[in-house]
């Protein structure tokens, strides 16, 4: 058996193994708009995008993902689960 090598469930790059679903830097993003969305718990994708530099489309994947589920009551369109 080869290296595992997985994919980060945000951008698709590959990384290396270890404890996170994420690359380095998705993870420096996802916490940028964890925080954000902490403070501002009812904002839009589009304002979570423009305050925290994150593309729309990532931080829908983002939440998609569920990475913020908990904090983050999504305004715009339901999601099925
Ligand atoms: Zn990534």
């Amino acid at each position: 058996m080869g290296e595992f090598i997985r994919n980060c469930r945000l951008c698709r790059k590959q990384m290396e193994s270890g404890p996170f679903m994420m690359c380095t830097k998705c993870l420096v993003e996802s916490d940028r708009i964890r925080s954000f969305i902490t403070k501002n718990p009812y904002v839009s994708v589009e304002e979570i995008s423009l305050a925290t530099n994150v593309s729309v489309e990532k931080v829908e994947r983002m939440v998609d993902l569920g990475v913020n589920k908990n904090n983050y009551k999504r305004k715009s369109k339901l999601y099925n689960l």
